[in-house]
């Protein structure tokens, strides 16, 4: 990798999470979407983090966010309020979860302000949050290169005008499978792609948690990411944002338009920061990574859907 670092802005939650998986727990888990985002990314870019925690909010992570070398002077910290807080439980097959709380505290009456210099920075991701407030970041910006944003379930439910007002100004869309058929309408997957396509989306990355990812890149061309197979997955939370943060990261270090190879070399490296997530609880292993090992495990990709030496049928 050279040594260009680009400016990514990212708004997203920045969370405190209650995890159950069938085999653990963790109750204070540090989570939300910016924070997985911003952890994965900051191997690649120079991050720059926009979101609000409250007064109860761990003083580790910020540290961790500094050590990370994550720009975090547009990261509010409320002193009169409490931080988002997320309660999931993970089904027996740790793909599948249900929200049991989401409680928005410090988010209900976030007005997101940049700092001086972060509207000019030149990639942006609108990480999960209400659409709303990714459209406000949005729209102070000064023309950034590229633009990518997720959402969930819960804004596709209830902000759903405000959501797809949103989709179509962006260069990519990462969305997860059952957001991606909620969203459409549609169950079969392709059926879907082609139908969220449709509402303006110039690239389409669908994930699919232990089954990898699939792109759909403005010319309507597939690609597909496998994901590691892991004999254990600790906890998933943050994967689809840890795949963001080097989706992303990686577009951005590289300083390309999204063509066909940039894009499937995101996707790869997407996987790579995805597959350490789930090591562990919140970022535990998404922090204090080497470069060495992210690249190794780029290899283990590259070799894991390798099939150049194989032998065409006579
Ligand atoms: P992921 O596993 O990539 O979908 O991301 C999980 C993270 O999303 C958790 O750490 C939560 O704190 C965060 N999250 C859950 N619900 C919401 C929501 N409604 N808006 C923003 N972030 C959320």
């Amino acid at each position: 990798m050279n040594t260009t670092r680009p400016d990514l802005l990212v708004v997203g939650s920045v969370a405190v999470d209650w995890i159950i998986t069938p085999t653990a727990e963790r109750e204070e888990s540090v989570g939300g979407s910016a924070t997985f985002f911003s952890m994965a990314a900051s191997y690649f870019a120079s991050v720059r983090l926009v979101g609000v925690v409250g007064h109860d909010f761990p003083q580790q992570t910020l540290k961790d966010f500094d050590d990370a070398g994550v720009d975090r002077s547009g990261l509010e910290i409320d002193p009169e309020g409490l931080t988002f807080r997320w309660k999931g439980r993970y089904h027996e097959n740790m793909n599948d979860r249900t929200t049991l709380e989401t409680h928005l505290n410090v988010f209900e009456r976030f007005d997101p302000r940049l700092p001086a210099g972060h509207e000019a920075s030149e990639y942006l991701f609108l990480a999960n949050i209400q659409p709303s407030l990714q459209y406000q970041v949005f729209e102070k910006m000064k023309g950034p290169r590229l633009v990518g944003m997720d959402t969930m379930n819960l804004w596709i439910d209830i902000a759903r005008d405000d959501l797809i007002k949103m989709v179509s100004k962006v260069d990519v869309l990462t969305i997860n499978e059952e957001e991606a058929r909620q969203l459409s309408g549609e169950h079969n997957l392709v059926k879907a792609a082609r139908a969220i396509m449709k509402l303006g989306v110039k690239h389409l990355v669908i994930k699919r948690g232990e089954y990898g990812a699939l792109l759909v890149d403005h010319d309507g061309h597939f690609f597909v990411a496998p994901a590691l197979p892991l004999e254990e997955v600790f906890d998933p939370t943050g994967a689809g944002d840890c795949f963001a943060g080097g989706f992303m990261g990686y577009l951005s270090r590289r300083g390309v338009t999204p063509n066909g190879a940039s894009l499937r070399t995101a996707m790869i490296y997407g996987s790579v920061m995805a597959s350490f997530c789930v090591e562990g609880f919140s970022y535990d292993r998404i922090r204090g990574l080497s470069i060495a090992e992210i690249q190794e495990r780029f290899h283990t990709f590259a070799r894991l859907t390798d099939f150049s030496h194989a032998h065409l049928l006579d």
